[in-house]
């Protein structure tokens, strides 16, 4: 072992006593809300920062709610990188100074369409716009432009670092953006019936038209709500109902076998996928491209 590798191994395994901000090998700590967030904080971060997620895998992000410990690290962290209105608790324990939200780097679309009895408290109401950005490739591309810079304010001394990844990363989710825009561009339905509105950006961005069951996925819907949908979805002619990993897919099947139509996984990307955000999408991309019958 050389002395640098033992060095480093010594520090990691420290007594945990650091400075305010940074791991104890002097690199910046960047508390990252959840999923797409992480990633992308990794990409243009890359080896400078020390990056922890604060949504655990298999976790619905929503509800998710913060620990003592976990509000200390928020707090203690160089930056937090978060969507305002995706997660109520993060949103009340960020320090404004410290942090970095991804909604003002974008232009927001308005929240979901329709009205839902009993959601009043729900994160998604109360910012007036749809925080689901993260599903528009080309929004995340201008985010990832915005966080170098973010990242090379904070940590001066490797602010062309930051630039340069993020320039990498933004041109790779171009491409991406790019795939989705010729391949959504001859479709027989442009209609996506999903479990809960999380596709709105996607839907704005490849001009589809996104029918959530319920705007928030710990909601039941309604029968009202379900016959509603159930009308449109026969009305468009709709061949396949968008269920996710992390909602139950009883009130999508309900729905499909209702109209004749199939289900099919979208993933809105709220937990980490089995791949990352490039290549869950690509899988977005395949199962949008099939049921809606798009050929490139
Ligand atoms: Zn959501």
């Amino acid at each position: 072992m050389t002395a640098g590798a033992l060095l480093s191994a010594t520090a990691c395994g420290g007594s945990g006593v650091s400075e305010v901000g940074a791991t104890s090998d002097g690199r910046p700590e960047v508390v990252a809300a959840f999923y797409p967030l992480q990633w992308l904080t990794e990409q243009v971060g890359g080896s400078d920062v020390q990056v922890t997620g604060l949504t655990a895998p298999g976790v619905e992000p929503h509800d998710l709610e913060l620990g003592i410990q976990q509000v200390t690290d928020l707090q203690n962290a160089a930056l937090t990188v978060y969507v305002k209105g995706v997660q109520p608790a993060v949103d009340d324990a960020v320090d404004p100074e410290k942090s970095f939200d991804a909604a003002t780097a974008v232009t927001t679309i308005p929240a979901g369409g329709h009205e839902h009895e009993g959601e009043e408290e729900h994160g998604h109401d109360e910012v007036g716009y749809d925080p689901h950005l993260w599903l528009d490739p080309s929004r995340m591309a201008t985010v990832a432009g915005k966080l170098g810079e973010r990242l090379a304010a904070a940590d001066a001394a490797h602010a062309q670092a930051y630039r340069d990844r993020a320039a990498t990363t933004a041109a790779t989710l171009t491409a991406l953006d790019q795939e989705f825009t010729k391949n959504l561009t001859t479709c027989r339905s442009r209609t996506l019936v999903t479990a809960h509105e999380a596709f709105g950006y996607l839907a704005d961005r490849y001009k589809l038209k996104q029918v959530g069951i319920t705007l928030d996925p710990e909601t039941e819907p309604s029968p009202a709500r379900l016959s509603e949908v159930a009308k449109l979805a026969r009305a468009e002619g709709v061949t396949t109902i968008f269920t996710e990993a992390l909602v139950s897919p009883k009130v999508a099947e309900v729905l499909a076998n209702e109209v004749g139509a199939k289900t099919a996984v979208l993933d809105p990307l709220e937990s980490k996928p089995s791949g990352d955000y490039v290549s869950a999408m690509r899988d977005n991309l395949k199962t949008l491209q099939t049921a809606l019958g798009c050929t490139a």
